[in-house]
């Protein structure tokens, strides 16, 4: 098959270099600056590369893997060179607003969602077999959109991709909850030690922080850039979450203020017992 992809960063250039190293494929890379291009070209991780955009022409599918708040812009702009056939999808975190403008503009646009990434982005962040294994969401809003999502299904999985298939709009709902919600939660993390008044209690912290300090603050710490663009696509649904967050928090405090720690004891053993359900 011809495929396009459009964004060469992290999610775009590693897609392009397993797809090509499938020796299946031809992968034609598009990208906004012409020095990104090249290094795709001399990486390997493409076949022909272009800042471009009319190198869609004759692609069976066409990813669109540019920041957010490009990607219904970039639509817009390939449609002149799209065939009747070809398939539109994009790799955006938050897909309901995405899903219900590309839809508008192009017949066969289906949304999906690799759950793969790192804290970097560019080119030079490209990894190998970075979707091994990660959940990747096709979205369907009806039997159609199945039937048009099995070329779609076929082309995540070859990258080893487990698939799951769902309405944009559950999506959002369920990743505000794991992804949207934790970055803030852990943003606010760091941000309230770094409150800490006392400079030697702050500085001593910060040497003594270990495994567990790493692990809760890591999405809190990454390109933020990427957690603003969730929060602003995600916005109700973040929002819900946070407010109900802000309820239970507001009951931890009061039974640790109370010294209800029979409360605190029954709270920490439902999430030990439950946290596997999330983490498989
Ligand atoms: P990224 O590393 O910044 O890559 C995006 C690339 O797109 C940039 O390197 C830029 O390349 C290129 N670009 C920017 N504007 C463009 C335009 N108008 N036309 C063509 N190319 C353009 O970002 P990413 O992390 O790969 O994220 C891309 C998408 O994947 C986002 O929608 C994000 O929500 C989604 N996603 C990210 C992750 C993650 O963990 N990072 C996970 C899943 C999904 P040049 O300027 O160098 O040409």
């Amino acid at each position: 098959m011809k495929i396009a992809i459009i964004g060469l960063g992290l999610i775009g250039g590693s897609l392009a270099g397993d797809l090509t190293r499938l020796n299946q494929h031809q992968i034609i890379g598009i990208s906004r600056r012409l020095t990104t291009c090249e290094k795709a070209k001399k990486l390997g991780i493409v076949h022909q590369s272009s800042t471009d955009l009319s190198l869609v022409q004759g692609c069976e599918i066409v990813i669109i893997c540019t920041p957010i708040e490009s990607t219904i812009p970039t639509l817009a702009q390939i449609i002149p060179y799209l065939s009747n056939t070809t398939v539109v999808t994009d790799v955006a975190s938050v897909k309901a607003p995405i899903v219900r403008e590309g839809k508008k503009l192009w017949h066969n646009f289906i949304g999906s969602h690799p759950m793969a990434g790192t804290a970097e982005q560019g080119i030079d962040a490209v990894q190998k077999n970075l979707f091994a294994h990660a959940p990747c969401v096709i979205t369907a809003e009806d039997d159609e959109d199945r039937v048009k999502g099995a070329l779609l299904r076929d082309l995540w999985q070859s990258v080893g991709c487990n698939i799951l298939t769902t309405t944009a709009e559950i999506h959002d709902q369920a990743v505000a909850w794991i992804s949207h919600l934790p970055v803030i939660i852990s943003a606010n993390l760091i941000y309230s030690c770094l409150q800490e008044k006392d400079r030697l209690v702050r500085e001593f912290a910060q040497k003594i922080a270990s495994s567990g300090f790493r692990d809760t603050s890591r999405v809190g710490g990454g390109n933020p850039e990427l957690g603003l663009m969730m929060a602003k696509n995600n916005r109700d649904n973040l929002l819900a979450n946070l407010r109900l967050y802000q309820a239970h928090l507001t009951t931890i405090i009061n039974d640790v203020e109370a010294e209800n720690w029979t409360k605190i004891n029954d709270l920490l053993t439902i999430t030990n017992q439950n946290r596997a359900d999330f983490i498989k």
